[in-house]
């Protein structure tokens, strides 16, 4: 506004979980740039394009949503209202809802890229006041098989590792992520180390060949899905050679006998068979990582959204745990997060199942903890809705009220015709967005226009367990405002229409008071920051959990070796290879699998404003392996129809020699807004792991023909 000063703000960047620091230069008013913040310890300055571009994605004419928007009937066009008329209205109806359906008939659906302030609030919502567990987000198409695979083998949803084990390992395995176009920065962290250290090895298993496998010494072209195989594979080899560390098996885990035993079946030569890669290959790998003095495991998306995610997450750990290579320097396995603040989010519990402070809601004990720190009489114990299950129960009226907040699961699910009849479906449809262009407006009833990167404050907490300050450089535009004020300003009238004495509940001058309500639920939990606070943040910078006081050195769990375990020991866990779900049959002969771009964020309604991120691929093509065109008779660039069980898209086709035969591959970026026709999701399969619930989104079956 009038009289404001240039300043330098800093915050960290909106796109992934490595959460670089960033100086937002304003003049008030306006972004002016956006550079890379020195100070910040997890990224030391260093910015991606992404990131590098985020200056040029504020305020661009048009993109955003400046006013509350509602339409009365399903058949009438939206119009423009106030935005305290517009949370009357959300109250009235989830009040209503409530009275008639009861509170499992509300279902809220989140994003990774809520602070951890405004996930506070959403679960405060709703599970001490609307009174129901369903309460999940797009994390659980992103990270929940990696916290399956912690918690059943290390105790806690806490990556162990920290970026400065990337300068110090001397094996580093990368599985399952393109590192260089989906963490950039800490790709070339680990590029410059490799530079300086030409003898670290470097093993990249990704059924196809990225820009990540530019570093590597091995690249495993492994078939989709044959993780596991391929990690039992290495493990035999390495207990066969008496590479195991059967001291600190006895010592610090429980377990190894019986996967020591299921180990044996799978030799090089069976994973040979099964993963489509040299046996020989293998135990190179498996002696580069078994003599490492420190080895790391760099994983994400292509371990995490499968059908058997946790198993594969669980196999990767196994070799950890079976070496000793976990809880020391350049040691350890280490998911990298998706998302800004995946992490910030299950620390708040905004989960079905999760509570605050890494609980759990099937505990009696855990419930009573939550309920007693939130002052309320009890939380519910019926478990909720995870993310697949949330539509289905859309789609067939058990939940009647959904509201959505910063996520376009229109485009981001998978199965994407059944997720948009779902919402088709819906009573009631609570879109609370920043960006105008996202696919899943167009099924909203009532839209909350939000506040977004740079316009809003709170925490995040990044890949290595870093929680940094967002900080607000310029007010948000029209009436958008912060995400947790929404939800503040719609619970305190649903308060009084429903349970007048809980209005307090949602009283919070600021996010720091927030804050402050939120370190509490992690006093005594793994993760414990009970001590930290805005002004400590302000004061200290960034600090890593579990905090208890400020630190310069980098924190690693277990150096102890002793786990989050009840009775402190790391366990194996007897997981068995599984194959994908869908199997390719003669109408559906390819093995589909996505990925990302460079320069592309998730459904591009923040990365696809700029046309300099755009150009590095200006269109989506589905990429082929030349023998796979000639057999289709298929011309490069020409339109073809891809189809799956699910669906159908069609785009131009582009030979990719870096697939195998018999592979394709497709970005994942492209929605209906951006594209013709439909979203690259109509192809996904909503297949799940049974114990993550994470969908298998890598993989499906498909069938290609020239249009
Ligand atoms: Fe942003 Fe991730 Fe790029 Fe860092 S690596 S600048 S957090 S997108």
């Amino acid at each position: 506004g009038p009289g404001a000063q240039p300043r330098i703000l800093s915050s960290i960047c909106c796109y992934c979980g490595t959460g670089c620091g960033v100086k937002i230069h304003t003049d008030g008013n306006q972004v002016l740039k956006v550079s890379g913040d020195e100070r910040h310890p997890s990224s030391l300055g260093k910015l991606c394009s992404k990131g590098m571009a985020l200056g040029a994605t504020v305020r661009r004419d048009g993109s955003r949503i400046l006013s509350a928007q509602w339409r009365e009937s399903k058949d009438e066009p939206r119009r423009n209202i106030a935005l305290d008329d517009a949370c009357d209205i959300a109250a009235a109806k989830l009040a209503d809802v409530i009275g008639t359906h009861g509170p499992d008939s509300i279902g809220f659906y989140l994003s990774g890229q809520l602070l951890t302030e405004d996930y506070a609030v959403f679960n405060k919502l709703a599970r001490a006041l609307v009174g129901t567990n369903n309460i999940d987000t797009n994390s659980r198409l992103c990270m929940s098989s990696a916290v399956s695979g912690y918690k059943l083998t290390l105790g806690a949803d806490a990556p162990p590792a920290c970026y400065d084990d990337l300068d110090h390992a001397d094996t580093v395995m990368i599985a399952g992520s393109n590192m260089a176009y989906a963490h950039p920065v800490l790709f070339r962290r680990l590029e410059a180390a490799k530079e300086r250290r030409p003898d670290m090895k470097i093993i990249v298993v990704d059924p196809r060949r990225t820009d990540t496998c530019d570093i590597a010494d091995i690249h495993l072209a492994i078939t989709p899905g044959s993780d596991v195989a391929l990690f039992h594979a290495m493990l035999n080899v390495m207990a066969r050679g008496g590479l195991v560390d059967l001291d600190y098996i006895d010592r610090h885990t429980e377990g190894y006998a019986q996967v020591e035993t299921r180990i044996r079946a799978f030799t090089p030569e069976l994973a040979q068979e099964l993963c489509g890669v040299s046996a020989a290959d293998i135990v190179q790998c498996a002696r580069w990582f078994g003599n490492a003095q420190a080895a790391l495991s760099l994983y994400t998306m292509g371990l995490n959204q499968s059908s058997s995610g946790t198993a594969k997450n669980s196999a990767l750990i196994h070799l950890h745990l079976a070496t000793g290579q976990i809880g020391k320097k350049g040691a350890g396995p280490f998911s990298l997060t998706g998302q800004p603040n995946a992490m910030g989010g299950r620390e708040a519990g905004g989960m079905a199942t999760l509570l605050p402070g890494h609980r759990d809601p099937n505990d009696t004990q855990h419930r009573a903890e939550v309920a007693r720190l939130w002052k309320v009489d009890a939380v519910p114990d019926k478990p909720g809705h995870t993310a697949i299950d949330m539509f289905d129960a859309v789609l067939d009226g058990r939940v009647k009220v959904l509201w959505v907040a910063a996520t376009n699961p229109a485009q981001s699910m998978p199965d994407q015709a059944k997720v948009r009849a779902a919402l088709n479906a819906a009573e009631f449809v609570i879109v609370q967005e920043a960006f105008a262009n996202t696919e899943t407006l167009a099924y909203a009833d009532l839209v909350l226009p939000a506040a977004t990167w740079p316009e809003k404050s709170g925490t995040v907490t990044n890949s290595e367990r870093r929680i940094s300050r967002v900080r607000a450089a310029i007010e948000a535009p029209g009436d958008a405002r912060p995400d947790w004020q929404l939800v503040c300003g719609i619970a305190r009238r649903l308060a009084l229409r429903i349970a007048p004495e809980k209005t307090r509940l949602f009283d919070y001058q600021d996010e720091a008071e927030i804050f402050a309500e939120h370190v509490r639920f992690t006093a005594g939990r793994d993760l414990d920051y009970s001590a930290l606070d805005y002004a400590t943040l302000d004061k200290d910078g960034p600090q890593q959990w579990p905090y208890k006081g400020p630190r310069s050195a980098p924190v690693r769990l277990y150096a102890d070796g002793v786990f989050a375990t009840a009775n402190g020991r790391a366990r194996f866990m007897d997981v068995d290879y599984v194959p994908v779900a869908e199997r390719v049959s003669t109408g559906y002969p390819l093995r589909l699998t996505t990925g990302r771009m460079r320069d592309q964020w998730h459904t591009m309604s923040r990365s696809g404003l700029v046309p300099a991120l755009t150009r590095h691929a200006e269109e989506p093509f589905i990429y082929l392996h030349p023998n796979d065109m000639l057999r289709h008779n298929i011309q490069d660039d020409a339109f073809v129809k891809v189809e799956t069980r699910r669906g159908h898209i069609v785009l131009a086709a582009m030979a990719d020699e870096n697939l195998n035969p018999g592979h394709a591959w497709l970005p994942m970026h492209w929605g209906s807004a951006f594209m013709a026709g439909n979203g690259v999701n109509a192809l996904a399969n909503s297949a799940r792991d049974p114990i993550s619930q994470q969908p298998e989104l890598k993989h499906s079956a498909a069938g290609i023909s020239v249009q």
